[in-house]
């Protein structure tokens, strides 16, 4: 198959017929001259051949001739001697026999029997030999007498051996009667070998192989008797040899036969192959080249058509895409516009030949320096692009677009070739597009501001512009996940500002504001990068730190922040100092339970709230123990409100210059069934956060409003009962309601509130509720004054009846005179507003004395009595009756 097609493509081919014509002639031409040329080389080697041959032959002839001349003259000698005897025989014969001669032997025959011989010895058998008796060789004698002339015999072999032809001769004498008379035979026995060698058939180093018929003289019809029977069939030379009474005849061929004469023939042939490779060769190139030629000039015409349709093609897109085609010659300025250009920059069709002119006419001012220099700054690069307005007619406008590449034509000079298009709607549609997608992208931002804002206000603080809890939670969250997955820790601590709600209450909401921006600050001011603070509540903050080698160190953080709260600052004239309770907790070794560290940190700033403000601390196992501890106490201490086992103290209160009972302040105590008699320092705080210290008060006022009316009714006169009443209590919905159901006397009962619950409580509800109790005739007090931030303002607006100066500023007096000034203060205030001044923890009678000349009225403390049950007081009563009455 493959083959097939190789033969067809590139053997069968019209081209490789010339080559294939020229190949054949050759061919013939060559055979025949080949041909030809053989037969001359045959000819000149038969005619060689021949005159080798005819070259033997007269020597045959000639030296059988001489020999025959020879037994002539022997016979001649006879005839003239008839009686010629053996002697004189032997004496002529030795002149034909001799040493270098072909004779052997000559012998006469008178009467055909054989009586002369010479050389006798050797040949002595011939002797005597009778013809007649011998039928070949009497025939042949015959022949010979017959004839009159020699007789050749032979070759035969000899008796005496070797072989030889026999000369024979007939021998006539002439007697005087002028006839002949026939004397007998004379016989030469010629040496065929040595006549072989002289003649050269044997021995010698003649060219051609010899092969001689004609026994006896008969001819080609003779028996071979020399030479090879195979020359014989090898188309010889004949020549024939005429010998006496017949011929031989030569049969000769060139030795080793013809084809070995035949000198070479390929040396011709190769110079006739070559000479035909001379001529095929050329030929079938050229038949190639013809071939070669007729393809391109196909190609060619191929390329015409696909360039014409390429071409139309162009045009036609060309022509609907209004894209113009321009050319440039930079030197010469010329333009070589197409319609399209015309009438992209609004010339007529037929315009004629264009130049720059044209082209710069039309080009808006504005754009032209930066057009031009786009132009002539494109000619080296070689690419071309540039964009400008045109101007049209009525005040018409465009803008192209053009593009071009710059190339040097065949005569050298320097062009550009290019093309041109009405961009004008696209421009218009991009400015239009980008104008839209600046406007969304303005609206994106703008959104995005929005959402950011959004977002931002949902998770700062708007005041401190701090994280919020929300934020808070998140942190927390996040910091829980980074601790699970590296198994670090963080430590929470919780802030709360000491004493907010005053300086709120006492110089405004401003000072608030400005007291938690410079919390904040402070707080932010004292943490680490990468440390979190959040504002959770009204003045509660939150730091979250990260905290993977665990929780030592944040004391010395704490401490800062309290420190730093604690350098005063001035708000508006006055100085202000922040005070701060830190409650620091953290979580470690990757668990972390967000509720359970916010938890306690919350405890552990409780308890730091708790042991006096402005410290901090850290939560721990006892801490939590505490707490458990509280709870259970708190458990108790409502099983012991069921049980009854609060129980009302009496301690008594004096006029501090009569010394006379003027009230008995009413204490809780609690008789624990194993821990016996239990101080309200010991409850109290534990009942306040358990919100049970309401029912102790309403306990406690119950107890001692049953007490007072045993003491009255025992004609023991007490002139008033003071009870202790928390801000829960104060808020119990059922307290007025009592009140107003014990339907108490005017001026016997009075309430005790601790200075900074009013404080901390100035709303409406709270004066309404403090009204609502002066209306059914019970009195306020204002215990442990002293210790809070009563301002005087405030002291006007509640009205209370009485001012009881806190232990703490009392127990001093006897020492300084500076807690004397600031009693002396208090006093003065009292007096000024119409409020009476109890001293409380009055544990001397110096004390007494002392605080009696500062102005107080009434004194409660040791120095008088301790507190105690309702049966002790009465018997103290009792007793100081007696004494009074004594
Ligand atoms: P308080 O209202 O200031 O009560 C006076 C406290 O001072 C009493 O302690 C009393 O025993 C003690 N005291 C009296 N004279 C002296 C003195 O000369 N020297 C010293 N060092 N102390 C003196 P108590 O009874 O342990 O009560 C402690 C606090 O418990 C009270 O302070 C009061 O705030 C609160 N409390 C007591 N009973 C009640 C109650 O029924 N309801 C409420 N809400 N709080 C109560
Ligand atoms: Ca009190
Ligand atoms: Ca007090």
């Amino acid at each position: 198959m493959a083959l097939h097609r190789i033969i067809r493509e590139n053997i069968l081919r019209p081209t490789n017929i010339p080559a294939a014509i020229a190949a054949v002639a050759i061919l013939i031409c060559g055979a025949v001259f080949d041909h030809q040329n053989g037969q001359l080389a045959d000819e000149r080697a038969r005619a060689e051949v021949l005159s080798q041959a005819n070259l033997i032959r007269a020597k045959l002839e000639g030296d059988i001739n001489g020999d025959v001349q020879l037994v002539r003259g022997l016979a001649a000698e006879i005839s003239s001697q008839p009686d010629m005897t053996q002697s004189t025989f032997a004496e002529v014969g030795a002149n034909l026999v001799r040493a270098d001669s072909q004779v052997k032997m000559v012998a006469g025959a008178p009467n055909l029997v054989i009586s002369l011989v010479h050389p006798l010895r050797g040949n002595e058998a011939a002797m005597g030999l009778d013809y007649r008796t011998r039928p070949g060789q009497y025939e042949s004698g015959l022949r010979a007498r017959d004839s009159g002339d020699v007789v050749l015999i032979g070759p035969v072999d000899l008796v005496q051996g070797g072989r030889a032809i026999i000369a024979r001769l007939p021998v006539f004498t002439h007697p005087f009667d002028g006839g002949r008379a026939f004397w007998g035979l004379v016989s030469a026995i010629i040496d065929l070998d040595k006549l072989y060698r002289d003649c050269g058939l044997v021995g010698s180093d003649a060219p051609i192989a010899v092969a001689i018929t004609g026994t006896d003289g008969l001819g080609k019809d003779g028996i071979r008797f020399f030479g090879d029977a195979a020359i014989e069939r090898d188309h010889p030379v004949r020549v024939n040899v005429r010998v006496p009474s017949g011929a031989w005849t030569i049969a000769a061929i060139p030795k080793g036969g013809w084809e070995a004469a035949r000198p070479s023939r390929w040396l011709l042939r190769l110079a006739i192959l070559a000479g035909g490779l001379v001529i095929v060769v050329p030929t079938w190139l050229i038949g190639r080249l013809v071939e070669e030629r007729r393809a391109h000039l196909l190609r060619m015409r191929d390329r015409e058509r696909e360039l014409e349709r390429l071409s139309r093609r162009l045009e036609l897109a060309l022509d609907a895409s209004k894209v113009g085609v321009w050319e440039v010659d930079v030197e010469a300025q010329q333009l070589v516009w197409d319609d399209r250009m015309n009438e992209l920059y609004n010339y007529p069709a037929d315009g004629g030949p264009r130049d720059f002119t044209h082209w710069r006419d039309r080009v808006d001012e504005h754009d032209l320096r930066r057009a031009i220099w786009e132009f002539e700054s494109a000619l080296k690069p070689g690419r071309y692009e540039s964009q400008f307005r045109i101007r049209l007619d009525e005040g018409r406008s465009r803008v192209v677009r053009a593009m071009g590449r710059a190339y040097v034509s065949s005569n050298g000079s320097a062009k550009v070739i290019g093309v041109a298009w009405d961009v004008t709607s696209d421009v218009a549609l991009t400015e239009d597009l980008q104008r839209s997608k600046a406007l969304t992208e303005a609206r994106n931002a703008d959104l995005e501001a929005a959402r950011a804002r959004i977002e931002y206000n949902a998770l700062h603080d708007f005041l401190t512009r701090l994280p919020n809890r929300m934020y808070m939670d998140r942190a927390l969250e996040e910091n829980a996940r980074r601790c699970a997955t590296t198994g670090g820790g963080v430590v929470l601590l919780h802030i709360d500002l000491d004493g907010f709600k005053q300086i709120n209450d006492t110089l405004g909401h401003a000072a608030g504001d400005a007291m938690l921006i410079h919390s904040a600050k402070v707080i932010r001011d004292n943490i680490r990068d990468g440390d979190f603070v959040a504002r959770t509540g009204g003045d509660e903050f939150v730091v979250l730190c990260k905290a993977d080698a665990g929780i030592a160190g944040f004391d010395a953080l704490a401490r800062r922040i309290i420190a730093s709260g604690r350098e005063p600052i001035l708000y508006e004239g006055h100085e202000c100092r922040l005070g701060m309770s830190i409650g620091i907790a953290g979580a470690f070794g990757g668990a972390v339970d967000r509720r359970q560290l916010l938890v306690n940190a919350d405890l552990a700033l409780y308890r730091a709230k708790s042991l006096g403000r402005n410290r901090f601390e850290f939560y721990t196992e006892e801490l939590q123990e505490e707490i458990l501890n509280s709870k259970q106490t708190a458990d108790d201490i409502v099983r012991g409100l069921e049980r009854g086992e609060f129980i009302a103290y009496y301690q008594p209160q004096f006029d501090a210059r009569t010394y006379q009972i003027v009230g008995v302040e009413a204490l809780a105590r609690w008789r624990h069934p194993t821990r016996g008699l239990v101080p309200p320092n010991e409850f109290i705080p534990i009942a306040e956060e358990l919100t049970v210290i309401g029912a102790i008060d309403r306990v406690v006022l119950e107890l001692a409003l049953n007490q007072f009316r045993l003491w009255r009714a025992g004609g023991h006169d007490v002139p008033r009962l003071s009870v202790n009443v928390s801000l829960r209590r104060l808020h119990d919905e059922s307290l007025l309601q009592g009140l107003r159901d014990l339907a108490i006397e005017p001026g016997v009962l009075s309430f005790e509130l601790v200075e900074t619950i009013y404080l901390d409580e100035r709303d409406e509800r709270f004066s309404r509720t403090i009204d609502q109790i002066k209306a059914l005739g019970v009195d306020i007090e204002i215990d442990d004054f002293g210790t809070g931030y009563a301002s005087i303002v405030s002291l006007t607006k509640l009205k209370p009846r009485r001012l009881k100066i806190d232990r703490q500023l009392v127990t001093p007096v006897t020492r300084s005179d500076a807690q004397r000034r600031l009693v002396q203060a208090i006093v003065d205030i009292g007096r000024s507003l119409d409020i009476e001044i109890v001293a409380e923890g009055v544990e001397t009678l110096e004390h007494a004395r002392l605080l009696r000349d500062l102005g107080c009225d009434i004194l409660q403390g040791y120095a008088f009595a301790e507190p105690m049950s309702g049966e002790e007081f009465e018997r103290f009563m009792s007793s100081r009756t007696r004494l009074v009455a004594s």
